[in-house]
């Protein structure tokens, strides 16, 4: 969601003038656009501050400007802090109100010091302009839509419910809108996003509610659309029709990211995630009878407190019974202003890097296998750019995987039919395959 928030900020902003680039030397205005999920996230922050102060200040002994903008969750979070703790930070916006960015930049421009942290989503979509089709093009072939946004679960680890606000809908028509001028201009792969993205639930031009599995199908209409994700999902909103969808609606992928955190039922009440092993793996087991080829990935908290060895052995035995193609797993971080973080039964640190390290070795030999097992069987590639030697082009796997292949330029933005013919740790390596070809196999 940061990587769509960056770039709706750079759409508004070039807008008033502003040009992206690559190199922090050459910038007017620098945005951090910040995370809050982990502490190790939020206190990068403030080094990366601390480096663009001083480049601030030689800037501006030789007559030039720069800006400082802190964005996004940390912005949120903390508010008037940052500019307390950092004075060359000239704005601090949070992700519910970005869209005034243009407006506090020239309130900044007089040397005023603003803070913005109110939550405007529904004024924030209105006001955000659409990008132009050369800046969709440059962008690539697969892009992002948010179609929700914010969180009314509270699982006591999360301060996504307290940074992004309450859970909010965007409506049909404006999503529909959004992607297809994506589409005509070349986007073949949409990826719904929201930090629930399965609860979403937004209103037609009629009034008329619609589930995340309808609004699939509508897109799924659409000429030019080759495939369609969405992430992330929670287990409880894991409704039947969109199950069903996956079998229904060959456009949408077979890979589905369902974090689960724990494999103890224990864990999970205490984490307030409302679901249990159970229910996680009767979702997998109706999945994978709706779409055989499905795979899954999850995310994974250790250590979160009063985690007992046997908790987390059962969260190894959950992924061994499950299988995963990918995953994310990180160490309990405790957050400020969150249930969890007030409990005193935390977990060494010690204990959590070992659990972390046992798990992820688990989750990575995982991984490997189920790359390993590609090799051999002729899938759908959607190639998305120029491979890295001459005369190679690269591309995405149904499964997210990474697929280099010798072959034309412009297939790029095509789907193509390849033969996998080895494995390695970050890719796959395959030949293009004809139509005849295959049919003779
Ligand atoms: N809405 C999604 C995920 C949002 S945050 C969901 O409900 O699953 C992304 C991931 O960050 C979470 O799935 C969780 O695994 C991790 N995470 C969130 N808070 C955390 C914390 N305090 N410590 C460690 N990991 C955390
Ligand atoms: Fe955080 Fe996801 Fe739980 Fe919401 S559902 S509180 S975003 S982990």
């Amino acid at each position: 969601m940061n990587v769509y928030d960056a770039t709706r900020m750079a759409d508004l902003l070039g807008r008033e003038g502003y040009a992206e680039t690559a190199d922090e030397a050459e910038a007017d205005l620098v945005i951090l656009n910040t995370c809050h999920i982990r502490e190790k996230a939020a206190e990068k922050i403030y080094s990366e501050l601390g480096k663009l102060a001083l480049e601030k200040r030689e800037r501006e002994a030789s007559g030039r400007e720069m800006k400082i903008v802190v964005a996004g969750c940390v912005a949120q979070a903390e508010g008037e802090e940052v500019l307390r703790r950092q004075r060359a930070v000239d704005l601090v916006v949070g992700p519910q109100s970005y869209h005034r960015l243009p407006d506090l930049l020239k309130q900044a421009k007089g040397g005023q010091r603003l803070t913005d942290t109110e939550f405007a989503v529904e004024d924030k979509f209105d006001a955000l302009p659409q990008p132009s089709r050369a800046q969709i093009r440059a962008r690539g072939v697969s892009a992002f839509v948010t179609v929700q946004e914010g969180c009314d679960k509270f699982c006591s680890f999360c301060v996504v419910p307290y940074t992004r606000g309450a859970e909010v809908s965007r409506p049909v028509t404006d999503i529909v809108a959004e992607t297809r001028r994506l589409v005509d201009a070349g986007v073949r792969e949409i990826t719904l996003i929201g930090q629930n993205v399965n609860a979403y639930c937004g209103v037609d031009e009629k009034g008329a509610e619609w589930s995340l599995a309808s609004l699939l199908g509508r897109l799924a209409e659409m000429q030019g659309i080759k495939r369609l994700r969405y992430t992330t999902s929670h287990p409880v909103d894991m409704a039947q029709d969109l199950i069903d969808a996956h079998e229904a609606i060959p456009k949408l992928m077979p890979f589905v990211h369902l974090p689960v955190q724990s494999g103890s039922d224990r864990v999970l009440k205490a984490m307030n995630r409302k679901h249990t092993v159970a229910d996680y793996l009767d979702i997998i087991a109706r999945l994978r009878r709706a779409r055989p080829d499905v795979a899954m990935s999850s995310d994974f908290i250790v250590g979160f407190p009063g985690e007992t060895d046997e908790d987390f052995e059962a969260t190894m035995a959950l992924v061994r019974e499950a299988g995963f193609a990918s995953s994310f797993s990180f160490k309990y971080s405790p957050r400020p202003g969150t249930p969890g973080a007030e409990r005193a039964d935390q977990i060494d640190e010690e204990v959590k890097r070992a659990r972390l390290a046992a798990l992820q070795t688990l989750l990575e030999e995982q991984r490997q296998a189920f790359n390993a097992a590609m090799v051999g069987k002729t899938i759908d590639v959607l190639f998305e750019k120029p491979g890295r030697h001459e005369g190679q082009i690269g591309g995405k796997s149904p499964y997210m995987q990474a697929v280099h292949v010798s072959g034309p330029a412009d297939m790029i933005g095509e789907v193509g039919r390849v033969a996998i013919v080895a494995a390695g740790s970050n890719s796959l390596a395959g030949r293009l395959v004809s139509a005849g070809e295959e049919a003779k196999a």
